[in-house]
């Protein structure tokens, strides 16, 4: 029997800790912030927003929300960032990606505070994640690390494949794998879409990571028998529905389950898990900065 993780249901798991955590520093007078900025007309964006802010508000956490002009100067971006980094009530800042034109992106990582960097996209961050001293750890890959912790998949000399190198997902999901301590301790390969053969990678892996944002690109032939597959891959694809698509993975799921040991579906999988650790960077931040300490999950 294949394992199908319910990554909603590990998700509300984290989220009820935190809760608890929340309500210790409210408590202490530090009730914990996040400013999420939007410099887009985008509708993903905009979805993407309000559902952090949905989420703040189920665990108690306050949430503060700019929103610019997509057309707006980008020093109104970067003079935004200023001010919530000396915002004493804002622990946690997050600027929606992707952004628009005018805005220089590096500039904006940069920009955002470190200690208030809850996407850990800022280079000093980075560099402390590479460094095994991580401040905080990137959302998508530190929730897919906690999923592992979860189901009791060991990483420790596993061979872990990565499907992608991005930086948001790719890179720093192999920089955990490798680092000495729990859940890292594998023998992490990067593949990437310049990589020879793709398939005779994952056919070696017993932890695979898709993360290349391309539909259904790994099927149940790529994959070893009993390997754990986790698919971060979100893909719009034209379908017979109500809105014209469906959202598939980068994974074949039906062909991929037969084989798999442990896989994660689309959607439903690593996603929640995504917001999850956001919430749980905030609550972080909000501890050191106010110096209470909480107990995290
Ligand atoms: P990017 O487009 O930034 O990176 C994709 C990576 O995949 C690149 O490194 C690219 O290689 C590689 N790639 C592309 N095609 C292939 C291929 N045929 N074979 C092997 N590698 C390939 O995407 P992101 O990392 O931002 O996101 C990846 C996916 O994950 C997307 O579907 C995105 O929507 C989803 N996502 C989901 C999240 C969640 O919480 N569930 C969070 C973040 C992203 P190269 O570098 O050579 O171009």
């Amino acid at each position: 029997m294949t394992n199908v993780i319910d990554g909603d249901a590990v998700a509300a798991e984290i989220r009820s800790d935190l809760e608890a955590s929340v309500e210790t520093l409210t408590d202490a007078g530090a009730r914990p912030g996040l400013a999420t900025v939007l410099m887009s007309d985008d509708p993903a964006s905009e979805t993407y927003v309000s559902m952090k802010q949905n989420d703040c508000e189920e665990v108690g956490i306050e949430s503060v929300h700019v929103e610019l002009d997509e057309d707006a100067p980008a020093e109104e971006l970067y003079d935004t960032v200023e001010e919530l980094n000396r915002d004493p009530d804002v622990h946690g800042i997050l600027v929606q990606m992707p952004l628009v034109d005018q805005v220089d992106e590096r500039r904006v990582l940069r920009t955002v505070a470190p200690e208030k960097d809850v996407d850990a996209f800022h280079p000093e961050n980075v560099g402390r994640l590479v460094a095994g001293d991580a401040r905080f750890k990137p959302c998508t890959p530190h929730g897919i690390q906690k999923l592992l912790e979860h189901e009791g998949v060991e990483t420790e000399g596993a061979e872990a494949v990565v499907v992608g190198r991005s930086n948001i997902v790719g890179k720093p999901m192999a920089n955990l794998f490798v680092q000495k301590g729990p859940f890292g301790n594998a023998t992490t390969t990067v593949c990437h879409s310049r990589t020879a053969d793709l398939a005779a990678h994952t056919r070696e892996a017993d932890i695979v990571v898709a993360a290349a944002g391309v539909p259904e690109l790994i099927d149940g032939s790529m994959l070893k028998e009993g390997a754990t597959v986790v698919d971060v891959g979100v893909n719009r694809v034209d379908a017979d529905t109500e809105k014209g698509y469906e959202l598939v993975g980068d994974v074949e799921f039906e062909s991929a389950k037969e084989v798999a040991g442990t896989i994660t579906p689309v959607p439903g999988g690593v996603g929640p898990m995504t917001r999850a650790m956001l919430l749980y960077n905030t609550v972080k931040a909000a501890s050191r900065q106010e110096g209470v300490d909480v107990t995290l999950p």
